[in-house]
């Protein structure tokens, strides 16, 4: 479905939900085109919320607080996808424009209606089954990786395991149920395709990038990606189909894993900027947050073009913290930091993109 509509006009408020550093980014860029960001989050002095026009610090459960901000934007958007339900209920009665729309949201924090979503649109997924109650284990195939359905991050709420007992340490320890098991996927490597879609439909892709993780967190993104080119035209495939389907308005992100033969498995999606796209800030004429921001405003959404082969490192914990200097001496990088109230070990602070050649 394609809409028309006037964009929004100079001066514009851009509500986001979420006071992390993909609102501190979004909200950069929305400023550059003109556009006042409200920020509501939990936190106080969140990196979002330090760089925003206006801030409510309010619980995501406080119905009068989010009224009240809904009653003072344009439009609502998300920099991460953990919105409670509820919040999106509230949303949705409100009558609140919202980009995109709640009903993306609802498919991208629940991993039993994504892997369902994904399979209906065709695109493969790691064998996987709903783990309801402790009899269900009996039906996973070892290795394995149980993940809780909702409220999943950086690798939280996820255990691998080997053989029953682990499986039935993993269903005790895990909260909340229901779980899903998914086969372990030996993968050759991971990549991500990140992409945005505008109001009237139109599409742009970036590069596909390469993703390494340590310890479940992302540690560095490699562009361009090295995968074959079949390889690169089915992950392209996959997100325009994902953009479609979903009647995508922003920019949304898939995450999937190459296995050694070039097959192409799907992970999870996350309909927002994404840590994987972060080199589009510095490596192309347009990052992914400014398209987010043109696609949630009825801007335009422009063909990114890459100036630069990049690789993006995360600056995470302490150990990242301590990269820092190294960062602002080095003439290839651009460091970006995050403003988080304090530097704790699995915490993403900032990151580096260090330009390594011509694109
Ligand atoms: P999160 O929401 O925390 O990003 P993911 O499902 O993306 O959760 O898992 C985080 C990381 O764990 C993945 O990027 C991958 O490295 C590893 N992982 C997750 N699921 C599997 C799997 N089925 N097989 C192999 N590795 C996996
Ligand atoms: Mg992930």
């Amino acid at each position: 479905m394609t809409r028309r509509s006037e964009p929004l006009p100079f001066g514009a408020t851009i509500g986001i939900l979420g006071g992390g550093q993909l609102g501190r980014m979004s909200a950069h860029a929305a400023a550059r085109l003109g556009y006042r960001t409200h920020v509501y989050t939990p936190e106080q002095g969140s990196p979002g919320g330090e760089v925003a026009s206006t801030v409510t610090v309010a619980a995501f459960d406080d119905a009068a607080a989010l009224r009240g901000f809904c009653a003072q934007v344009d439009v609502v958007t998300f920099e991460f996808e953990n919105i409670p339900p509820a919040v999106l209920d509230l949303l949705d009665e409100t009558g609140v424009a919202c980009r995109p729309g709640t009903a993306v949201l609802r498919i991208g924090q629940d991993r039993v209606l994504e892997k369902r979503f994904l399979g209906r649109m065709g695109i493969e997924v790691a064998p996987w089954g709903v783990v309801e109650k402790l009899g269900d284990l009996a039906a996973i195939p070892f290795p394995a990786v149980l993940k809780t359905t909702r409220l999943g991050y950086d690798g939280r709420g996820q255990a691998r395991v080997a053989n029953m007992a682990e499986a039935e340490a993993g269903f005790a320890r895990l909260a909340p149920h229901p779980l899903v098991w998914e086969a372990y996927m030996p993968f050759a490597l991971e990549i991500s395709a990140v992409a945005a879609r505008g109001m009237d439909g139109a599409m742009a892709v970036y590069d596909i990038t390469e993703n390494i993780h340590r310890h479940h967190i992302l540690d560095q993104s490699i562009v361009p990606a090295r995968i074959s080119a079949e390889t690169r035209a089915v992950a392209e495939a996959n997100i325009r189909r994902l953009l479609e389907g979903l009647d995508m308005v922003g920019v949304l992100a898939l995450e999937m894993f190459v296995m050694e033969g070039g097959e192409v498995i799907a992970n999870e999606i996350a309909p927002r900027p994404h840590n994987s796209g972060h080199w589009t800030m510095d490596a192309c004429q347009v990052s992914q947050f400014d398209q987010h921001i043109r696609a949630v405003a009825g801007l335009p959404v422009i063909q990114p073009r890459r100036h630069a082969d990049v690789v993006m490192d995360n600056l995470v914990g302490p150990e990242g913290a301590a990269r820092w200097d190294a960062a602002l001496a080095d003439p290839a990088a651009v460091p970006h930091w995050y403003g988080k109230a304090d530097v704790r070990p699995g915490r993403k602070l900032g990151h580096v993109n260090r330009l390594t050649g011509r694109g």
